[in-house]
């Protein structure tokens, strides 16, 4: 199970024009070719946070020409609009190593507990930071949006704990039929179960990292590897007593992690997706950059952090 951060699908300086996307997803898929041509089983998932943001923006700038569209379906939006990127590139850079395999997207729900204290308290900031005025109009819509200083306001969301992967039986038929799977974009489409059974979207985002933490054990994978735009998981990150990572088990990693030393926003969730995955199997979970998966999956345990059972 792969899980591909914002580098393989946005240029390294952020942009994300749609030739940004198709190039970053051209690298990250020749290295995805690369590992597969090792007969190396892949399902890929991905984030979607620079494009879920640049749709809440022509969500604001064009409301009162088109309805504005819930963040259930902006998830939605993405995970079939990368899910086509990542597919094209994928399939092209198999082709040229004359891999005999073709991808598949799957539109894909996580399941969520109404109940989350995500949506008591929303913690996650999304979106573009805009004016006090201009925020205010949209709380009086019903969202939630919070003053963070010099930047200005952002909108805050739930980001519940993703309790299901609802289509993994779908992945796990795909992958199964030889297919290279790319399942639950962005964490997966945050749904809540009704009284009667019924699934209704709501307005929130999972972590893509906790929602791939979930679906690498619902498909049975062999391990998780988080590849983001870093080699390792750091100690003292950003200090001049700063230490990269290699193997390490997972209470010596939980450890860590209650000390403080990965940021919340960013290798936080990556570390505790890792150490999810590894208590969950018993299997290894690894951090590394997308241009060391080959050797990471080929190798495990020589390349990048690796999380160990204890
Ligand atoms: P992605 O977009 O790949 O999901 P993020 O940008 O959210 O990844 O997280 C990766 C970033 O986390 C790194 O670029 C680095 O700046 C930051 N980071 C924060 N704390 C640490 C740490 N302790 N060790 C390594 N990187 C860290
Ligand atoms: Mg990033």
């Amino acid at each position: 199970m792969l899980a591909l951060g914002g580098n393989a699908m946005t240029s390294a300086d952020g942009r994300a024009r749609p030739e940004d996307q198709i190039a970053a997803a051209e690298v990250a898929m020749d290295a995805v070719a690369e590992l597969i041509s090792h007969d190396v089983e892949v399902v890929i998932t991905h984030g979607n946070g620079p494009q879920v943001g640049n749709l809440l923006v022509k969500n604001e700038l064009a409301a009162a020409v088109v309805p504005p569209v819930p963040l259930d379906w902006c998830g939605a939006q993405t995970q079939a609009t990368l899910g086509f990127v990542l597919m094209d590139a994928l399939d092209a850079a198999l082709a040229a190593r004359r891999i005999d395999k073709r991808s598949a997207a799957v539109v894909t729900r996580a399941l969520v507990d109404p109940g989350d204290p995500g949506f008591v308290r929303p913690t996650k900031p999304i979106g573009r930071f805009l004016p006090a005025d201009e925020a205010q109009l949209l709380v009086e819509h019903g969202e939630v949006w919070e003053d963070r200083g010099e930047k200005g306001w952002r909108r805050v969301v739930a980001s519940p704990e993703p309790l299901d992967i609802l289509d993994a039986p779908a992945v796990l038929e795909l992958i199964r039929a030889g297919f290279v799977v790319v399942a639950n974009g962005g964490g997966g489409i945050p749904v809540v179960r009704r009284e009667d059974g019924s699934l209704s979207g709501v307005e929130a985002v999972i972590d893509k990292d906790l929602g791939a933490a979930l679906l690498a054990v619902l498909v049975g994978a062999d391990v998780l590897v988080v590849a983001t735009d870093v080699p390792q998981a750091v100690l003292r990150y950003g200090t001049p007593e700063a230490e990269p990572l290699g193997r390490v088990t997972l209470s010596q990693m939980q450890a860590y992690a209650q000390e403080g030393h990965f940021a919340s926003g960013s290798m936080g969730p990556k570390v505790d997706a890792v150490c999810r995955f590894v208590q969950g199997t018993d299997l290894p979970g690894v951090i590394t950059s997308l241009d060391r998966i080959v050797d990471a999956v080929t190798d495990v345990g020589q390349t990048g952090t690796v999380v160990v059972a204890d």
